[in-house]
């Protein structure tokens, strides 16, 4: 039987815990119960276990301090082992990268059941579940990474547009400036099937975004 290592659950094709047209049996290795979080502000680091929801690092680190953050997903009930193991973005990407960006050391369970840090799994190992994603190497228990500086406060605005011009306008102002941008400010543009007010489908576009300071330094930008 095929072992499944299951995290949070939010694989896209579902890899963890479906089968589809693949009859191999398999049985699902849960991490839900390997969730501990340990932040050490001073040296701005954190271990946190694979079955983390990154909703329950968040707050973690939140609880410890109010200028460090995640490099992650917007999306809080996705877990660690997944997302740290395949990259991992979120509204920090321009300003810290990906989440892998951040990762110092590792522990996992290779397939003869040794447990491997960093220096014992090698460079090659630890640079393949640090992106690649981690079903195919082994199982990780947890990972250590960098926390990143945020300020205390900061600003979140969203914009939706609903008309095909309105889309077209703001998108193509959207291309013109994304790269240009302050790194400190995240601005993404995303899709959407509604429905209008006569009931028919049609698309929305939203912007929802993130800068790193307060809404006078924004709009001097
Ligand atoms: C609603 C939603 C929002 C999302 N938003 C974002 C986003 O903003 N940014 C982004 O980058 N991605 C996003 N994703 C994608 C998400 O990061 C990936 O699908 C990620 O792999 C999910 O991790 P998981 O642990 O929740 O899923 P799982 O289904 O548990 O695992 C995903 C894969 O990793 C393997 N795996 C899980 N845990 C381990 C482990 N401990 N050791 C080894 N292998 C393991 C599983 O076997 C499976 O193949 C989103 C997904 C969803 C469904």
């Amino acid at each position: 039987m095929q072992m499944r290592t299951r995290s949070g659950g939010h694989d896209y094709e579902g890899l963890s815990y479906l089968s589809y047209e693949d009859t191999t049996p398999f049985f699902i290795l849960d991490m839900f119960n390997l969730r501990s979080v340990d932040v050490n502000i001073e040296q701005g680091m954190a271990w946190v276990e694979s079955g983390a929801t990154l909703g329950e690092l968040y707050y973690k680190v939140s609880e410890k301090s109010n200028i460090h953050g995640v490099p992650a997903s917007v999306c809080s009930t996705v877990g660690v082992g997944g997302h740290f193991s395949g990259g991992g973005y979120g509204t920090l990407i321009r300003k810290y990268g990906l989440i892998v960006d951040q990762i110092e050391d590792a522990k996992l369970i290779d397939v003869n059941g040794e447990l491997l840090d960093r220096s014992s799994m090698g460079e090659d190992l630890f640079w393949a579940i640090t992106g690649g994603g981690g079903a195919s190497f082994g199982v990780v228990l947890s990972f250590l990474f960098k926390l990143v500086h945020v300020p205390p406060k900061v600003t979140y605005f969203s914009l939706e547009k609903t008309s095909e011009e309105e889309i077209i306008n703001v998108a193509d102002k959207w291309f013109q400036i994304a790269d240009k941008l302050d790194p400190d400010l995240f601005i993404r543009m995303g899709f959407n099937v509604i429905n209008n007010t006569e009931g028919n489908k049609t698309i929305s576009a939203t912007f929802p975004s993130l800068f790193l300071g307060n809404t006078t330094s924004l709009v001097s930008q």
